[in-house]
């Protein structure tokens, strides 16, 4: 391994224990990148890596409120800005009981990369709050969202930081978000928070966009390939917004997503998750206060796996869509045995760096988080675009928008996989292409 790569890797090990998913992430972009450390000489001598793992500012603060019952509760919250060198950091907040430190840096760290790859000028960034919004009331859900952003308000601004959604924070939650942001700041400053509702200045498409994107990145590769979507059959994890997009574009293109996945099991409609009134219902069904997937089983009456997941599933094409780290060298032993040939990340990170080697040189094509989820934010970054011009594309155009840089984001990654000798490598390729952009504009900016 490349000497350099190699001593920063194991730098922010040491510098960063308990860490475990930002050290995953790091190893991952990293060693993606030595044939271009190799070639740039000079970025190790403006100790470019260190600098570039190193988050530029991190803000932890407490979260207090009060529940139904009349209960003072206490949350963390934290906003991690981790690099700003192509535009204002960038990136969604997460709410969920597994939220701290490391899995918020790692997040930041793989949306540097992302947003750099949109093509778009947006730095990266996450945030969140160890909060679990299970089983909480709307009124439960507006006071959190009121006393998180009472602190948040300071940390961000729309030439700053604009932060978005991601695993359980929606349009509800970033609308509770804005409402406090616009009193507490007196000011119409809609583009300070992404995804939001579209009477008050959300984008067209937004709600769609990461599952719609991943599947116009998904075409890219087929096309490639001398394939196409046509008659696929899609294995999908997860049934949040980013499954429910997927599954409705596989289905207006002529492929099926057969299965869906939640905590306690996974479904499996061998009809296919098609028709407008299956997927409306799941936007029902995560409207419910106790939603979980076995009730899309209940409602269509298919079979239901409890406590599995849906990866011995057999299908053309596997989309993980959850979380992180949902398939590991088991989940992909069964992906490679069911002789599927594409894998696309739509979650963050979903897939640990071992499987991915292991599905790579059993032949079947990955398109990484960074590319193939990158929709979501780049959508994100034309609603900024529509608020700062205080107009509005229609969904025909921000869709048409978001296929152009779902091809670019394919075809860079593809290139500069090639220019570095790596073939049709699309996870290194992401990686190199998307630091590019940040390290030239870091070398640019001088020592900060
Ligand atoms: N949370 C999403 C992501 O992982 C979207 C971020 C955004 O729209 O800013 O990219």
């Amino acid at each position: 391994m490349n000497e350099y790569v190699e001593r920063v890797i194991a730098e922010t090990k040491a510098k960063n224990p308990n860490e475990p998913e930002f050290h995953q992430t790091v190893t991952e972009v990293l060693t993606s990148l030595e044939n271009v450390i190799a070639a740039h000489p000079e970025y190790e001598q403006a100790a470019l890596l260190e600098r570039i793992v190193e988050p530029e500012r991190i803000i932890q603060f407490r979260v207090v409120w009060v529940d139904d019952s009349g209960k003072t509760q206490v949350n963390k919250g934290y906003r991690v800005q981790f690099n700003g060198a192509i535009g204002p950091y960038k990136g969604g907040l997460r709410f969920h009981k597994s939220v701290n430190l490391s899995i918020l840096k790692f997040l930041g760290f793989e949306q540097v990369f992302k947003n750099s790859l949109t093509t778009l000028p947006i730095g990266g960034g996450k945030g969140g709050s160890d909060f679990d919004p299970h089983g909480k009331s709307d009124a439960e859900v507006m006071r959190f969202c009121q006393a998180f952003m009472t602190e948040l308000y300071r940390h961000i601004g729309i030439n700053t930081d604009v932060p978005a959604g991601d695993i359980g924070v929606g349009g509800r939650e970033i609308g509770y978000m804005f409402g406090q942001y616009r009193r507490i700041r007196d000011a119409y400053e809609n583009g300070v928070l992404t995804g939001k509702g579209l009477t008050y200045g959300g984008s067209l498409i937004r709600p769609e966009a990461t599952g719609y994107g991943g599947i116009y990145y998904a075409q890219q590769v087929f096309a490639h390939e001398n394939d196409s979507i046509e008659g696929k059959t899609f294995v999908l994890s997860g049934y949040g917004n980013v499954a429910w997009g997927a599954a409705k574009k596989i289905a207006e293109l002529g492929g099926k997503a057969v299965t869906l996945s939640g905590h306690n099991g996974y479904i499996y409609d061998p009809d296919g998750i098609t028709t407008e009134e299956k997927l409306n219902y799941l936007l029902e069904m995560r409207a419910s206060r106790n939603a979980n997937i076995k009730m899309y089983a209940d409602k269509f009456g298919v079979e239901f796996h409890e406590g599995e997941k849906p990866w011995g599933v057999r299908g053309d094409v596997y989309l993980p869509c959850a979380t992180q780290n949902e398939v590991g060298m088991d989940e992909a032993e069964l992906i490679v045995a069911s002789g599927a040939k594409y894998y696309f990340e739509l979650a963050n990170m979903p897939t640990t760096n071992d499987a991915i080697a292991y599905m790579q040189a059993n032949g079947v094509i990955i398109g990484p988080a960074k590319a193939a989820n990158a929709g979501g934010v780049a959508v994100s970054a034309l609603e900024m675009s529509q608020n700062s011009m205080r107009y509005g594309w229609t969904a025909e155009e921000v869709d048409a928008k978001l296929k152009t840089i779902m091809k670019d984001i394919h075809d860079s990654s593809a290139k500069a996989a090639a220019e570095y000798g790596l073939g049709y490598d699309l996870v290194k390729g992401a990686n190199i292409a998307g630091f590019l952009k940040v390290a030239q504009a870091m070398m640019a900016q001088g020592l900060i």
